[in-house]
């Protein structure tokens, strides 16, 4: 049970326990605590009061480059890859411990530097600890295959890590994507270079402590704060970096591409989305309209699935509207410290006014403001970056605001007439990251599911994901898999093994 507090004055106390230097929060390079070599810090301020929270150490290209040259040691000369897979995953194991004895203190410093509210923090944290728990009994199963080939060969397949990984996470997540990238890494024997987002890099950094508490192997995790035009880009283009995972925009999550190709580094990327949300006029009104409002507002919209387009059968659409206009206005939006709130700020005074711009944009193209629109109001509005729930009706599909992706808390409407044109409409972005479906026929539900191009997809629900199921998209959402065994199979290699049983010469041969 968390402790509510009303604000987050104290945040000198929530932050008290990680390494600083002249009060400066430190990046994780080789299990020491350093300084960027420049010295450059960065404040990060609280995004529901733009008051500065912490100092954090603004890495560059050679904090990258010591970190890489690091996790390369680890990898080339260190224990990590040889060491027994029970005893990474004793080493997994503990860490999720770890996260659970302080996951009062890990969720207030998310809030304090992302502004989600705790409950929400509390459910990232929660999973953070499941996941390395899922990853560390991964690590022990069985693995690789047994082939039935002629005698006297024998065939099979190993698994073995890829070597070097370089994760660069965004700022949504800011805990759970480290882990999602840490865990199947650690776990297949790879060592980390991870880049948090320059804006949210607390939680990570107090990983990196209890990882330093666990005694890893020196270089086997590395956590370089700092910007991603120089820090991201000198990981995504090192020739010493085996992999590159990524997960964030589609525009970046491209230069990422690019930049891996100079040694053809492996790449998975998790990218953005905008994901339909599909209502027929059969399925449970109430449920349907409850999750179409935890589908966009979740996380103030600031999720890579959010179902940012609702979808609705032209005979539900105005009692469906209605209804959902009416719960979206009693949103209780504020300070992710407050009990009472459901809905917190978005994450800069930058990001507001992107989407601000598409709201904008959004009436410019004729689209019509169904509620919201615009910023708090009030004091806390005033300070913090919050933009009320707002939805958008009568859009087109060329619209804008119905092909881009906003990441905010704005829901653009669409109407179908029946299962193929639902189908058709759904599909037609150039995203496929995930997709919703509510109806009450059971047979329909999975048809349109199956049509669907997106890698994720819920029937009579949105947003539930499990450590032990697949995550990734379809088209420009991304390429590959995080979480599951797919995830894990993305950190390692396959190694073809054939043994000649019957040691004698071939023959082939005549001389
Ligand atoms: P980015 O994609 O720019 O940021 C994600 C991560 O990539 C951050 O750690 C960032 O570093 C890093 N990065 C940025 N540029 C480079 C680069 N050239 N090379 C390597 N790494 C880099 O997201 P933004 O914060 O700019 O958000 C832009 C849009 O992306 C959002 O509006 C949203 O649409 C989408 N997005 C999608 C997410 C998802 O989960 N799919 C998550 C976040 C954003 P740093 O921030 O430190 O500069």
């Amino acid at each position: 049970m968390i402790n509510t507090m009303p604000r987050a004055q104290d945040s000198a106390a929530m932050l008290a326990r990680l390494r600083k230097r002249n009060d400066v929060c430190l990046m994780f390079v080789d299990n020491a605590f350093v300084e960027a070599a420049d010295g450059a810090t960065r404040t990060l301020l609280n995004p529901a009061s733009a008051e500065p929270v912490a100092v954090v150490a603004e890495g560059g290209a050679a904090d990258a480059n010591a970190a890489i040259a690091a996790a390369r040691r680890a990898f080339d000369e260190g224990p990590w890859g040889e060491m027994p897979a029970q005893d990474r995953a004793r080493l997994l194991f503990r860490l999720a411990d770890k996260i659970e004895e302080h996951a009062d203190e890990l969720t207030r410093m998310e809030t304090l530097n992302n502004g989600k509210p705790l409950r929400e923090t509390g459910y990232d944290v929660a999973d953070a600890a499941g996941c390395f728990r899922y990853y560390a009994g991964l690590a022990t199963k069985p693995q690789g295959q047994t082939y039935d080939v002629p005698a006297p060969s024998q065939s099979l397949t190993v698994r073995e890590p890829i070597g070097v990984c370089g994760q660069i996470i965004p700022w949504n997540y800011p805990l759970l994507m480290a882990v999602w990238k840490l865990a199947p890494a650690l776990a297949a024997g790879n060592t980390c270079v991870l880049k948090p987002s320059e804006l949210t890099p607390l939680t990570a950094l107090r990983l990196a402590q209890f990882i330093e508490e666990l005694e890893f192997p020196a270089g086997v995790v590395n956590i370089v704060t700092g910007p991603g035009a120089t820090v991201g880009a000198t990981i995504a283009e090192s020739h010493l970096v085996d992999k590159v995972a990524f997960t964030g925009g589609t525009m970046t999550g491209r230069s990422i591409m690019r930049a891996a190709t100079g040694n053809l580094k492996k790449i998975s990327l998790e990218l953005g989305g905008k994901s339909p949300n599909v209502v027929f006029e059969d399925a449970d009104f109430a449920t349907a309209v409850d999750y179409a409002l935890f589908a966009i507002y979740a996380n103030a919209g600031q999720v890579c699935s959010a179902g940012s387009r609702l979808l609705l059968q032209e005979s539900l659409h105005d009692r469906f509207v209605g209804a959902l206009v009416e719960r979206a206005k009693k949103i209780r939006v504020g300070d992710g410290f407050d009990p009472q709130t459901e809905m917190g700020p978005l994450i800069s005074k930058a990001h507001a006014e992107k989407v601000e711009k598409y709201i904008a944009t959004g009436r410019d193209e004729g689209a019509h403001l169904a509620c919201g629109g615009h910023r708090l109001e009030g004091e806390l509005g005033q300070r913090g970056n919050f933009i009320v729930p707002t939805i958008f009706t009568q859009t087109t599909p060329q619209m804008k605001v119905v092909q881009e992706e906003i990441f905010g808390p704005v829901l653009v409407v669409q109407t179908f007439k029946d299962e193929s044109d639902a189908i058709r409409l759904a599909n037609d972005t150039i995203y496929g990251l995930a997709g919703g479906v509510f109806t009450n026929d059971v047979a329909k539900g999975h048809r349109v599911l199956r049509k669907l191009r997106a890698g994720i997809t819920w029937l009579n629900t949105y947003h539930p994901t499990y450590n032990e199921a697949p995550w990734g998209g379809y088209e420009q959402s991304g390429i590959g898999r995080e979480l599951g065994t797919y995830g894990y199979e993305a950190y390692t290699e396959v190694k073809q093994i054939n043994v000649n049983l019957a040691v004698e010469p071939s023959g082939w041969f005549s001389g």
